[in-house]
């Protein structure tokens, strides 16, 4: 897989000691897989021909993983641990991994093996023609629930529909994103970050490599119902309008329906019927905008939070220890 020197995308740094590629690993209590990813990414790169790094980012582990990252990077100087603070969630993990990775091309990929490292060669070759931007689509999954995957095909075609981006469908953050990408999504300091529709904003050559995702090979899970809700709402919000213009539209559809109601109801009373008396009528009318209204409301909070968290302008993360240069 050596380069030859036509290529849109050729390696400047063969002579020093910045390498060619950095994989970036987001690690929350992955400690059973740190082994394997780092052999695994090893084996592989190696096969490139290339110089590489591994920087592991440690998102808050209590496991026993930022330990095994540490001991890793003295035994192998291209392992290159980023230790976080606290747990500051996987989007901003790999943020943290693109902000310190040195190379020409960054792939991320999940430590949990789902992504098969062997892929990232088939994702350098579309980068060695050219694409700025290799996303590796998800043509089967292995092992995941049938909640997952039917949360995940709604979520993707909903994206589709709302956000003016156009983000691939059932895509993940397993890709590889050039370094002139990944320059301006450092600058995008947005704090609620939905990485693969930010890589999409960006723009530059994008091309889609499809592949078999795999089954964990250990552990459980990280991404549990309440971090999926949060997740699709980051991206929701971070890339549409929609749910704002939402109570526009009730509002219009609801005026509509008293507008039209109130002849008819008024017909109904000449003609001498009873239909509309009482209180079931009111009320369920009233609970029903309440509802609406009370939706409404929750929908602009959502907004208004997420204004709020980026006036206060705190670090996206804060680190505990990391690489030097
Ligand atoms: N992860 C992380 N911080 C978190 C949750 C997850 O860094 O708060 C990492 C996790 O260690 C893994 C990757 O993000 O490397 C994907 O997580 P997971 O495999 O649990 O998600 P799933 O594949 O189930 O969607
Ligand atoms: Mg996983």
């Amino acid at each position: 897989m050596k380069s030859s020197n036509q290529s849109p995308n050729p390696p400047i740094s063969q002579s020093t000691n910045i390498p060619t590629y950095s994989i970036i690993a987001p690690i929350y209590n992955e400690v059973k897989n740190i082994p394997e990813l780092y052999r695994r990414v090893s084996e592989v790169m190696e096969n490139s021909g290339e110089s590489w790094e591994l920087v592991m980012v440690d998102d808050g582990s209590s496991d026993g993983s930022t330990d095994l990252m540490r001991k890793l990077a003295e035994k192998d100087a291209r392992v290159r641990p980023v230790i976080f603070a606290r747990n500051f969630g996987h989007q901003i993990a790999v943020t943290a991994g693109m902000d310190y990775s040195r190379g020409e091309a960054m792939v991320v990929i999940d430590a949990d093996l789902q992504d098969p490292p062997e892929v990232i060669l088939e994702l350098i070759a579309k980068w060695r023609e050219g694409y700025e931007v290799v996303y590796a689509v998800r043509a089967e999954r292995e092992g995941e629930s049938w909640f997952k995957l039917f949360t995940a095909a709604a979520f993707y075609r909903l994206i589709q529909r709302i956000t003016d981006v156009d983000i691939p469908l059932d895509t993940g953050d397993f890709r590889l994103v050039d370094r002139k990408v990944v320059d301006v999504m450092g600058q995008m300091r947005e704090r609620h970050r939905f990485l693969r529709g930010m890589s999409s904003w960006v723009g530059f050559e994008h091309i889609g490599v499809e592949y078999k995702r795999a089954e964990r090979f250990a552990g459980e899970t990280k991404y549990p119902l309440r971090k999926m809700l949060k997740f699709a709402s980051d991206a929701i919000t971070g890339f549409s309008y929609f749910p704002l213009q939402l109570a526009t539209y009730i509002g219009f559809v609801a005026a509509g329906f008293s507008c039209l109601a109130i002849p008819v109801v008024i017909a109904l009373r000449l003609a001498g019927s009873h239909a509309f008396y009482g209180q079931a009528s009111t009320l369920i009318a009233v609970l029903f905008l309440g509802g609406v209204q009370l939706i409404s409301l929750g929908i602009l909070g959502e907004y208004i939070g997420r204004l709020y968290d980026e006036a206060k302008g705190r670090p996206l993360y804060v680190v505990r220890d990391a690489p030097e240069e």
